[in-house]
């Protein structure tokens, strides 16, 4: 069990001037989600909320300056945890029940998943430690206890619906494939693509419960045409549409 007390539990940098990316530096890869913080004139969107071990809203409060938009790409436990912490709470409307479950019945220790969930994530190609965080928030937590905050979401959307801060404009793609409700977010006018889970630079996962590999196939062939400068994934670093390419390629290769 870890001891160290992670005095950071999220690290912050800004992308560009109106982006920022957040995360967890103390969760193993397979868990460390890409927290994304879009500055609009309204309002600021917030994609993905990372595992809620504390409250993200309150360890970075000098970040939020406005009303937050917080948008989950999808309802896994890495995705959701601190979308309690936001009065406005955007989903898919296929997940949208799911926000009242504890996301994919796991937790911070590998002893917390199935079978079946571990022996999907070891096919997938992630080294699976005992334990998934390195260090603890504060003194005395106990990485057992872990369960992710639940919540419910103030508004669904469904593909084409726009999630809108003002200056900013982001068109809700439905990605389904590592989940069923899965959503990308794409800014035509920048070519800036938040893509969640759909597509990452790291092992992609379509063998949990509720994944379908024809519905990844699908996604995969529509993202190869999105015609995206820049990919801000749910984990890993973000990449280009060079990149996205041989990422799709790659997986069409192994699936299709
Ligand atoms: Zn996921």
């Amino acid at each position: 069990m870890p001891t160290q007390i992670g005095d950071k539990w999220f690290e912050h940098k800004r992308i560009d001037d109106d982006i920022t990316l957040i995360w967890e530096p103390y969760v193993d890869p397979l868990l460390r989600c890409n927290i994304w913080l879009v500055r609009g004139s309204d309002r600021d969107a917030l994609i993905d909320s990372g595992l809620g071990v504390i409250s993200l809203k309150k360890a970075v409060d000098e970040l939020f300056e406005k009303d937050v938009t917080a948008v989950a790409t999808h309802y896994h436990l890495d995705h959701v945890g601190s979308l309690c912490d936001f009065d406005d709470r955007v989903i898919h409307s296929l997940e949208a029940d799911l926000l009242s479950k504890n996301g994919m019945g796991g937790g911070l220790l590998m002893s917390d998943y199935s079978d079946a969930m571990i022996e999907s994530l070891k096919a997938s190609g992630y080294p699976l430690p005992d334990e998934l965080i390195t260090a603890l928030p504060y003194k005395g937590y106990d990485p057992a206890t872990y369960t992710t905050p639940t919540t419910t979401a103030t508004r669904t959307v469904d593909e084409g619906d726009m999630v809108d801060i003002g200056n900013r404009r982001f068109e809700v793609l439905h990605l389904p494939g590592h989940s069923p409700g899965s959503i990308g977010l794409w800014e035509k006018d920048s070519g800036i693509f938040f893509s969640g889970d759909a597509i990452y630079d790291g092992p992609l996962l379509d063998g949990l419960e509720d994944s379908s590999i024809p519905d990844y196939v699908r996604t995969m062939k529509r993202l190869r045409e999105l015609p995206v400068r820049v990919v801000h994934a749910g984990h890993d670093q973000s990449f280009g549409r060079e990149r996205l390419i041989e990422l799709v390629d790659t997986y069409l290769k192994l699936r299709a």
